[in-house]
């Protein structure tokens, strides 16, 4: 098999073989087993050689380029043009007509063979799809009623006077960029061959609208007065949150951590006097990966000095709307960023980032059937317009997708016009409250249930945590259904933001470890009127933390932060209860708040999944240039990979089975 060389070895080498006889090279300190000897063999390289000066690849210098394909108009008729750009499959009419479309960045141009030349006709015959050309010709107006409407430069086409096969491409590609979608290979094979795919048109536009993005706000960020700054990418292991990378060093058990956000550096520049700070910054985190998860992802990072959640909001308001205008055309004023608590958002719609695109409320009925309800439980019912129109097994599959098969709180009834003024007798547990006959009448009218409706109830625990309820699954769930069945319309170039606000500080610990664990990150300040309940009823203290929610979706969070090192430390050790060794990993925090730090707060936007909205496509991966595929694996490098012993010696590292561990 073939010695794989780059190009440019193999030019390096040319020039070097042209210059000089070869001869061994053999240093002394060279003559070692191990070492790899450079051996002349003038005979073999040039024969390997032969592949790099072959027949198909044009060598020398080749004529400017003086336009992009998709540039190109009936006013550019009788200009002599020279393109650059991939060929894609050629349409031969007749020996005489081949017609062969030229693609670049900015669009493609049709070419047309008609000069008859058997040279330049073997030539394009010899090309195959994907191969790098110059082509050198002159715009032609295409004949009457052959323009396409359909491409920007479908009214010309560029007859051909000469092509330089610049790089031929294989012949045996996985796959084409310009294929229909519909039997491109999957996104596994895609990934695999990125480059190739990255040639399509639609990620092509979504990875530059990216950098115009970027610049938009990095501008709108500099004119308001913020510096960009870089923060370290070789950090330290500190428990803030999420799983992290762990970097081996060559001091034996000595590691950097990869950060997860540059919270703590950031919270340090302002200690440090850099009022106004921002990082397009990547970040990263070894989490279990989901649909819209990558375990390196890029974010809109920033944090200010001496400033009100609502002065930060309007900065993050102002660069969005900014972003809107260029990427979409679309004004946004103040009035588009309504705000909503967290208790609020949970309560009427189930979720702590509600998608408010369509009504679908969740009403509290508790009070109408007290009697069957524990102290410490609230009855959610969700009326859906026409739902009756959903089918059993529609309804038996949503159960199954969000396991609520066992749920014995969970009911729904189709309403009709003998169980309008009863259903809730038809409402599992609920049929036993004394209640029934008395409050249908009052319920139908305040939530305007009719004939034709789907009611459906839950019980669940009144203390609102987390980022859902059942009930706000459930209205997802339908929601998808009803528009999929035509009965719920969502106009697709609506955008409903909303800043979510007042989120409890802590939460349940999820590990069961300690009582409480931050909702957010332990650096978030509590609402000054709740100070003295973090002593005595920590789960009711508001923290100073703010969402901004899209759709339904979180595109960046952030919060006003503890200044103060006496509070800082208090939260860490009597509320969260970290051991003192973990909190002494925050100790360079604690003493830069200890050193003249002005009150602060900040944010951060999921640059990746503001991206994905504005591309309107349906994973991020798809305005990344290079993803993570599922498993957290880089399909075109195949990494993860194992490293050699001798690598893992350096680091002082021993790889052993996993259930030795
Ligand atoms: N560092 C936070 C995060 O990455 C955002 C912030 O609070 O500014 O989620």
């Amino acid at each position: 098999m073939a010695t794989r060389v780059s190009p440019l070895a193999r030019s390096a080498c040319i020039a070097f073989l042209r210059q000089q006889t070869i001869r061994t090279v053999k240093p002394k300190r060279l003559q070692n087993a191990n070492i790899r000897t450079f051996r002349s063999s003038t005979q073999r390289y040039k024969q390997e050689l032969q592949s790099y000066k072959d027949s198909d690849r044009y060598h020398g210098q080749y004529p400017q380029r003086t336009h992009l394909c998709g540039d190109l108009r009936a006013d550019n008729e009788g200009h002599h043009v020279v393109l650059n750009g991939w060929v894609q499959s050629p349409r031969t009419m007749s020996q005489d007509l081949i017609f062969i479309p030229l693609r670049d960045a900015s669009g493609t141009t049709q070419l047309v063979f008609r000069s008859g030349s058997p040279e330049l006709r073997a030539e394009i015959q010899r090309l195959t799809p994907e191969s790098v050309v110059c082509a050198e010709g002159i715009v032609m107006k295409r004949p009457d009623g052959m323009s396409n409407k359909q491409q920007s430069t479908g009214a010309i086409e560029v007859e051909l006077k000469k092509i330089y096969c610049l790089n031929p491409a294989s012949s045996s590609l996985p796959f084409w960029p310009s294929q229909p979608a519909t039997t491109l290979p999957n996104e596994e094979v895609r990934l695999r061959y990125r480059y190739l795919d990255l040639r399509r048109p639609e990620l092509q536009k979504n990875i530059r609208l990216r950098s115009v993005v970027i610049n938009t706000v990095r501008q709108h960020l500099i004119d308001n007065g913020f510096t960009e700054i870089e923060t370290p990418t070789l950090f330290k292991s500190t428990p803030e949150g999420a799983r992290e990378f762990i970097v081996p060093t060559r001091k034996p058990g000595a590691f950097y951590a990869l950060p997860q956000s540059p919270q703590q550096h950031k919270q340090m520049l302002m200690a440090a006097g850099f009022d106004r700070y921002f990082q397009i910054a990547r970040c990263f985190r070894d989490e279990d990966l989901r649909a819209d998860r990558q375990p390196e992802f890029t974010q809109i990072d920033l944090e200010m000095s001496f400033i009100t959640a609502k002065e930060l909001q309007e900065i993050v308001q102002g660069f969005v709307t900014a972003i809107w205008k260029k990427a979409l055309n679309v004004e946004l004023d103040a009035s588009h960023f309504p705000h909503m608590t967290y208790h609020e958002a949970m309560l009427n719609y189930g979720s702590d980032k509600p998608d408010v695109r369509f009504d679908m409320k969740i009403k509290n009925i508790t009070n109408y059937l007290s009697d069957v309800i524990e102290n410490d439980s609230a009855l959610d019912c969700l009326v859906v317009k026409q739902g009756s129109k959903l089918t059993g097994s529609e309804l038996k599959n949503m159960q199954k997708a969000l396991e609520l098969v066992d749920e014995k709180d969970f009911a729904f009834v189709k309403i009709n016009e003998n169980n309008i003024n009863s259903w809730p007798s038809k409402c599992g547990r609920l049929k036993h409250s004394n209640q029934i006959g008395q409050v249908e009448a009052d319920m139908n009218n305040k939530m305007d249930i009719q004939v034709g409706d789907l009611v459906l109830v839950h019980k669940r625990e009144s203390y609102l945590n987390g980022g859902n309820t059942l009930m706000g699954r459930v209205r997802l769930h339908l929601a998808n259904l009803l528009q999929e069945k035509g009965l719920l319309k969502i106009d697709p170039n609506t955008y409903k933001f909303l800043w979510i606000e007042s989120f409890p500080l802590f939460s349940p610990d999820e590990q069961n470890i300690r009582t409480w664990q931050a909702t957010h990150h332990p650096f978030t300040a509590p609402f000054d009127e709740d100070i003295p309940l973090l002593t005595t009823d920590p789960a009711k203290v508001r923290g100073q933390h703010y969402d901004l929610v899209l759709n339904g979706m979180e595109i960046g969070g952030g919060s006003i932060r503890i200044h103060s090192p006496v509070m800082q430390r208090f939260i860490f050790d009597h509320v969260l209860q970290l051991e003192k060794h973990e909190y002494q990993r925050f100790d360079h925090l604690l003493d830069a708040l200890s050193a003249g730090c002005p009150p602060h707060g900040g944010i951060a936007l999921g640059f990746d999944r503001l991206m994905s909205i504005l591309c309107n496509t349906s994973s991020i991966r798809d305005v990344i240039a290079f993803p993570k595929a599922a498993g957290g694996k880089d399909l075109v490098v195949n990494s993860p990979s194992e490293v050699s012993p001798d690598q893992l010696k350096e680091y002082y590292l021993q790889v052993v089975d996993k259930d030795k561990v």
